[in-house]
């Protein structure tokens, strides 16, 4: 599980020491020392998950996570955050700001990774490596392979990544932009009949095995995997 993940501390020394273990792991990292910093990073592209200090010169980590949580773009980005303090109070405070987590310091690069995943695979389970399995139909991100009720199903990259997303997020409608967002990825910039075409072809792919009645149409709003007809 490869994540980006924007980390905001000023203090360089633990910034350093936490990208190591972060990057060691296989994680991709941004850095930013101040709220502004990391809203300008955010701007350009939202990560996966945010690491954030609360104690910052100028606007706290609280400041950032409630600014993220307030924005229609920003506000599903998993956030912990990371504290000096352990006071209980603070603790909700912390949580009530939008953060997913929190964890006092001074932490385990252990403990921090498996915070990251936990959060990771509560908000944002294509993230993860985990198979998944619906009705005999199972994906595995670690081999990157598809299988029908034991048959091998070849897909392309795009069709991949858009089951893999499907079927971490099933039972809702995704409309055409979120899909876009979610599997293409954010500020991309690509027509949204484009996912019609793929969608066109993964149903395609999965019609051998009869699985292609999952991802069904939404009208005039986008697209849902169920199992419910
Ligand atoms: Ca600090």
């Amino acid at each position: 599980m490869a994540a980006n993940i924007l980390l905001v501390e000023d203090e360089p020394a633990i910034q350093e020491l936490i990208a190591f273990n972060l990057t060691q792991a296989g994680h991709h990292v941004l850095r930013a020392s101040t709220a502004e910093a990391a809203l300008t990073l955010v701007r350009n592209a939202l990560p996966d998950l945010v690491l954030l200090d609360w104690m910052l010169p100028g606007a706290s980590g609280v400041d950032i996570a409630k600014r993220l949580r307030s924005d229609e773009r920003t506000k599903h980005i998993p956030i912990i955050m990371l504290t000096a303090r352990s006071d209980e109070q603070d603790k909700i405070t912390g949580l009530e700001s939008g953060a997913d987590d929190y964890i006092t310091k001074p932490f385990s690069p252990r403990e921090l990774l498996a915070r990251i995943k936990a959060v990771l695979r509560r908000r944002a389970p294509q993230m993860t490596d985990d198979a998944v399995e619906v009705q005999g139909l199972r994906l595995d991100p670690i081999t990157h392979r598809v299988s029908g009720n034991g048959g091998t199903i070849d897909l392309g990259p795009t069709e991949f990544r858009l089951l893999h997303f499907f079927m971490t997020h099933p039972e809702r409608v995704h409309s055409r932009s979120q899909l876009l967002d979610q599997v293409w990825g954010d500020h991309v910039f690509v027509e949204e009949r484009t996912v019609d075409v793929h969608i066109r072809r993964l149903r395609s792919s999965l019609e051998t095995t009869g699985h292609d009645a999952l991802i069904q149409t939404v009208r005039g709003t986008g697209y849902r995997f169920s199992t419910q007809q």
